[in-house]
């Protein structure tokens, strides 16, 4: 898909065009919401800072909650096509190994998933501004919201573009936002980074040629996670024949080591797996820290979903099911004809947010700090594998 140049330079420094919606990141959050909007009958602009396809910070996987709102959004059928149906799940720690049968996981790069939705928001009818910065100016408290675009190629063309409702949906660096002091968040002490990197399968093989994890995860199509001192690392076969690596890790073990690669490369010593990631010299991408919380959720007429409401290690494949369930639930608040009061709709916004967050995340909040000690990790895993009815309880749990 080609960037697309919108917008000329505004010497006047006037709000030059109106929106029904403004939604500032075409992530799935921010695609999910604009298909759901403009097929409310909304004209919705998509800001978007990069380019697609682009690639980011993300392990691919999703779950069945996931593919149910990509089904509600038309494009399951071919994401199913173009990604790999993922059939174990394999756990290393401190030793020990353990094996999960899982149905219905699906790993897919991110520029192939969003590169799908911004196809189906493109023919649903919105418009996409690509390379191109959204920052919000005026949240609308009092009148239409208004957000300043600037091109990313061209930094001197700047426009003001306003709108009755903007949505952020910007990922974990909220940047439409930071300058504003009153959308507050708050980041967990010792918090991880996500980092990130794709490796073709045939540079594996080369390289890593008797790694039996390897030769498991790309034949068996399984998804590998090994949890060591310095975080954890999920491994596993993506689309267009890549291996896909997501890890989270401790931000000092980053800085007291000689980078990611000698931290990944230790998260597989810990876990006795054998093979040096680092000899691939791959190109890692990493996150700002982790866990965070956004304390406002919506103000005026602009309303955040996705990351930029809070994300919660671990990557359980819950990250896109949640951005996607933010977008659809927005939707059905703001979209509907005859809505309510913008207070109104704020109230019914932070309601669902604080809900979700008390009755979903605690438990990713439990793994994560599990997460923080391999020797607990391997005890759990040792109870729950010589206990099979409470592992089929859990994993059915998990599917719910
Ligand atoms: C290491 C790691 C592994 C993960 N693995 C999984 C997994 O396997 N399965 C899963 O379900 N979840 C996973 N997640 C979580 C998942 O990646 C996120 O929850 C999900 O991407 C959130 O989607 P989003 O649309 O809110 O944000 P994003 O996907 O981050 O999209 C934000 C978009 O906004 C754009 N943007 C940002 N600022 C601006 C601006 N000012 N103007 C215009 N555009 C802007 C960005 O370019 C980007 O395209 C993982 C996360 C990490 C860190």
């Amino acid at each position: 898909m080609d960037s697309q140049n919108g917008q000329r330079r505004n010497p006047q420094n006037t709000v030059s065009e109106s929106w029904d919606c403004i939604v500032i990141g075409a992530g799935v959050a921010g695609l999910g919401f604009a298909i759901r909007a403009v097929r409310s009958g909304l004209r919705v602009l998509v800001i978007e800072g990069k380019s697609f396809p682009r690639e980011k910070v993300c392990g691919g996987c999703l779950n069945h909650r996931a593919q149910n709102h990509l089904r509600e959004l038309g494009v399951l059928g071919q994401v199913l096509h173009e990604g790999i149906a993922i059939t174990d799940f394999v756990v290393h720690c401190d030793q020990h190994v353990s094996s999960w049968k899982i149905p219905s996981m699906v790993s897919i790069r991110r520029s192939t998933l969003d590169e799908t939705l911004a196809q189906e928001a493109l023919s649903s009818g919105c418009e996409i501004q690509w390379r191109t910065r959204g920052t919000v100016l005026d949240a609308g408290e009092s009148q239409e919201a208004i957000v300043r675009i600037q091109q990313v190629d061209a930094p001197e063309c700047v426009k003001k573009i306003s709108a009755k409702m903007v949505v952020v949906a910007a990922g974990l660096t909220r940047s439409p936002i930071q300058q504003e002091d009153r959308w507050t968040q708050h980041i967990t002490e010792g918090s991880r980074i996500g980092v990130h990197a794709l490796s073709p399968i045939e540079l594996l093989r080369a390289r890593l040629p008797s790694s039996g994890w390897l030769l498991d995860l790309v034949d068996k199509k399984q998804l590998h996670m090994l949890i060591g001192r310095a975080g954890y690392l999920g491994i596993c076969l993506a689309d267009g024949g890549q291996v896909d690596f997501a890890a989270a890790i401790a931000p000092d073990k980053l800085r007291s080591s000689g980078g990611i690669a000698e931290v990944v490369d230790s998260i597989l010593g810990d876990c006795r797996c054998d093979g040096q990631i680092k000899d691939l010299e791959l190109n890692w991408s990493a996150t700002p820290a982790l866990t965070r919380t956004s304390t406002v959720v919506a103000m005026g007429k602009t309303y955040l979903i996705g990351d930029a409401l809070g994300y919660v290690e671990p990557f359980t494949g819950e990250g896109m099911s949640w951005a996607l369930e933010s977008a659809k639930q927005l939707a059905e608040i703001v979209c509907s004809k005859g809505s309510s009061e913008d207070s109104d709709r704020v109230l019914r916004w932070d309601r669902w947010a604080r809900r979700e967050r008390a009755t979903k995340q605690w438990v990713a909040n439990w793994v994560a700090a599990q997460s923080r000690s391999p020797r607990r990790c391997a005890w759990i895993l040792k109870g729950l594998d010589a206990c099979p009815p409470v592992r089929r309880f859990l994993m059915k749990k998990a599917m719910q």
